[in-house]
């Protein structure tokens, strides 16, 4: 959960004067590719606590932080998210934008948008990624140990 939220600790650049647009600013390097696999290496260190593989909990972080921007790209604000940068600075979204942009701060949310902020993410992620939870979780084979070894 963390890796998924982590990439927006970029709204400290708005205390910094850093321009939204910059590679630093909202939605910048830290909603890229390179983020994400920087924080799948990161994670990989910690597997051993997991009791994991480093590689399955490389991919788990790095998935679990690149869901971040590609749910970002759904959303009908903002310019885009710099998902390739150092490589490109371009901006990219999906083609479709049918989740409503949370806003910035705590007193923009009470304005009477909340509802439909929530009901916005309800329908578009948190409803498919259940879905897909449960789907994973109907077609996944369980681990069968017979106890009989090869030889
Ligand atoms: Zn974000």
């Amino acid at each position: 959960m963390a890796c998924a939220i982590l990439p927006d600790a970029d709204l400290i650049s708005r205390w910094f004067d850093i321009p939204h647009t910059a590679d630093l600013g909202h939605r910048g390097a830290t909603h890229t590719i390179l983020f994400a696999l920087l924080m799948g290496a990161l994670g990989a260190g910690g597997a051993a606590s997991f009791r994991t593989s480093r590689a399955w909990a490389a991919g788990f972080l790095f998935l679990a932080t690149l869901s971040h921007p590609l749910a970002d790209m759904l959303t009908d604000g903002g310019k885009g998210i710099m998902l390739f940068w150092p490589l490109s600075d371009k901006r990219f979204r999906w083609l479709v934008h049918p989740v409503d942009v949370s806003p910035i701060g705590v007193r923009s949310l009470i304005n009477g948008t909340l509802d439909d902020i929530l009901l916005s993410e309800l329908v578009w992620l948190v409803l498919p990624a259940l879905l897909l939870a449960v789907l994973y979780r109907l077609v996944r084979r369980p681990y069968i140990d017979s106890g009989k070894g090869q030889s």
